[in-house]
């Protein structure tokens, strides 16, 4: 067990050293409610209590747009460059739905052939989790998925304690920075202290859709051609927010861009989404799921069947971002119970 403590008087203290050493990036209000992270160089800057940003902290990890190659096609030797923008990057605050959507990620994008541009911007992140102690909103999923808790994929995981945080430090890279800190080792009492909130934690999260999850990839399995799919798919209007917004979605675009000298160019990488009618369209012109209704099938299908297939896991974090952003009030919780009563 390896457990520090940092004084809330010192957090600003801590960002500022951080800051010194490399980029430090931290949830903000944004205005109405909303929070998005961005760059941080003090503690006053940062929201400690906050929903879930508009956009995960994947951008950190897969920008929206990325130039992967430069190429140059003049002379007799065309030739080519990987490029890969990878900064030493601190991302503090993230909750446990997001750690565990940087983990599906992190799963994805190490299959073979692994994803270098993620892999080598992952090492320089330096990744700093915080736990919420109650529900962000009424959208969240994430007792039922099992994300409210912490499960790894970070560096250092700080829980609040009142007047002071404790922070878990569980890789080598998070030891080292620590010792440089000198942060005082937890003593028993901080740890009963953090039971406590762990407790507390266990009384206010439960299921939110009534089923047992594990019993979910046999639900979706058997509800392949049900109605509710209909449903959502008339209520949908195919703006992708939903996937955009998504901790674990991670379908991109490539293209090539000439210069206008028509020698040199790029090549990038944007952010997809399935829900966007040309994304399943292939030569010949044929859309293997041009019906949106399909096309919001296949986006629950990643979440809760396909995933559990093909690494044993939900890819749905319980964030609750596709429902709070969606314009035609599709909501997660609603589609799943609606499968759910169909399919028990
Ligand atoms: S956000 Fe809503 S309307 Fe937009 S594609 Fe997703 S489900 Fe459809
Ligand atoms: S499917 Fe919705 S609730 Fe689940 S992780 Fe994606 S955005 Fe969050």
């Amino acid at each position: 067990m390896n457990y520090h403590i940092l004084k809330k008087d010192e957090l600003d203290g801590f960002i500022k050293k951080l800051s010194g050493k490399m980029k430090v990036v931290a949830p903000v209000a944004r205005g109405a409610g909303n929070f998005a992270f961005q760059e941080v160089s003090g503690a006053s800057e940062i929201a400690l209590k906050y929903i879930p940003t508009i956009l995960p902290p994947k951008k950190y990890f897969m920008p929206q747009r990325e130039t992967m190659l430069e190429f140059d096609i003049s002379g007799a030797k065309p030739s080519d460059t990987a490029v890969v923008d990878a900064g030493e990057t601190a991302v503090f605050g993230v909750h446990t739905c997001d750690l565990a959507g940087i983990q599906c990620l992190n799963m994805v994008f190490s299959e073979r052939p692994r994803d270098y541009n993620y892999l080598r911007r992952k090492d320089k992140i330096l990744l700093i989790g915080l736990e919420c102690g109650d529900y962000c909103d009424e959208y969240a999923s994430c007792a039922l998925v099992n994300s409210h808790m912490p499960s790894g994929g970070y560096d250092l995981f700080f829980t609040d304690l009142g007047d002071r945080f404790i922070i878990h430090v569980h890789t080598q890279k998070a030891e080292e920075l620590v010792e440089e800190m000198g942060l005082a080792k937890a003593v028993p009492a901080d740890m009963t202290a953090l039971e406590k909130v762990r407790a507390h934690k266990r009384s206010v999260f439960k299921k939110e859709v009534n089923v047992d999850p594990r019993k979910l990839p046999a639900i979706f399995a058997a509800g392949a051609d049900s109605k509710v799919w209909k449903d959502v798919g008339a209520r949908c209007v195919s703006c992708g927010n939903c996937t955009n917004v998504c901790p674990s979605c991670y379908c991109f675009d490539m293209a090539d861009t000439m210069n206008l000298d028509l020698k040199t160019g790029v090549r990038t990488r944007t952010w997809d989404s399935c829900q966007l009618e040309p994304f399943a369209q292939v030569a010949g012109g044929e859309n293997f799921r041009k019906e949106r209704s399909e096309r919001q099938r296949h986006r629950y299908f990643r979440k809760f069947k396909y995933s559990v297939d093909k690494f044993y896991r939900f890819f749905c974090t319980g964030c609750g971002r596709c429902t709070r952003t969606c314009m035609a009030d599709i909501s997660l919780k609603e589609t799943l119970t609606s499968l759910v009563k169909e399919n028990v």
